[in-house]
This record gives C-alpha cells, sequence and structure tokens, in this order.
C-alpha cells in the first residue's frame, strides 16, 4: 500500500490538468510527471513541472519522496533546452517552487517553475 493515501485531489487544480479535465498546453509526461506551459509567462519559456501524485507542497515532502524529487529535478535541465532555453552558461535557467502563503504558493500542488530565455522577462 501506498505511503501516500491521497494520490489524487478531486478539487485541486492540477489533478485535473494531470487528469486532463481542464486543457494544457503538454510539455512533457510520463508515468510520474506532467510538464505543461504557464497559462501567465513571466518569461520568453516558463513550465510548470508536477508530480501526478497530489503532493500539496514541498513542506509536505519526506524521506520516501528523495527518489520522485531527484528524479524531477533531473528533468528540468532536459525540458529547458527542449523547450527553448539557450544553453549554459550564456543561457540558462531559472527554477522556482513557492512554499506556503509566504512563500507565494497560490497552487496547492507541488510544482517546479521553469523559466529561461533571452532578457528582458516580464518578471523576475
Ligand atoms: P504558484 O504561485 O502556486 O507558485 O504558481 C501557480 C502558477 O500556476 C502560476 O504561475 C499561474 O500562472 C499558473 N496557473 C494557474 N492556473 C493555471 C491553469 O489553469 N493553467 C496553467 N497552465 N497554469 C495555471
Ligand atoms: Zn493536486
Amino acid at each position: 500500500m501506498s505511503a501516500h493515501p491521497v494520490d489524487h485531489d478531486a478539487n485541486c487544480l492540477f489533478c485535473k490538468i494531470v487528469a486532463k479535465q481542464i486543457p494544457s498546453r503538454m510539455v512533457f509526461e510520463d508515468d510520474e510527471f506532467y510538464a505543461f506551459h504557464d497559462i501567465h509567462p513571466w518569461a520568453p519559456v516558463h513550465f510548470l513541472i508536477i508530480p501526478k501524485r497530489h503532493i500539496p507542497s514541498m513542506a509536505h515532502l519526506g524521506a520516501d519522496d528523495v527518489g520522485l524529487m531527484g528524479r524531477m529535478m533531473a528533468l528540468v535541465p532536459v525540458l529547458a533546452l527542449q523547450e527553448g532555453c539557450n544553453p549554459y552558461p550564456q543561457g540558462g535557467f531559472r527554477l522556482v517552487t513557492n512554499t506556503g502563503a509566504e512563500g507565494g504558493q497560490e497552487v496547492q500542488h507541488l510544482h517546479f517553475h521553469v523559466m529561461g530565455g533571452p532578457r528582458p522577462w516580464l518578471r523576475g
């Protein structure tokens, strides 16, 4: 049995996106992760990577999640280049994970923001 009984939250916006109940512009999908373009991009490239499992935030991670989070992080440079970020070091990207109200988190399903592309950006 899973250590995480709540794999899907029917009221969660990003769970609905994973289930394709709400449309999104997909960047990547496998068994564990879904990536899609942010609806309000800050930068020429701005997409989100989420675990398909409903994890509300980074504050909810435990020792069981180390492998999952490592695989999620390893996706970042691969998808950044795929989506048009320029190569390091002249290019690169920004990785952001807002956590909790004071961390600026608006959607309560763990997500990485990956932003990149030529400056200036709209924000950041
Ligand atoms: P947070 O503030 O929680 O870190 O970021 C949530 C992000 O989700 C925001 O950048 C916002 O633009 C994005 N977002 C919110 N609703 C939707 C949606 O329905 N579709 C997509 N693609 N992005 C969304
Ligand atoms: Zn969710």
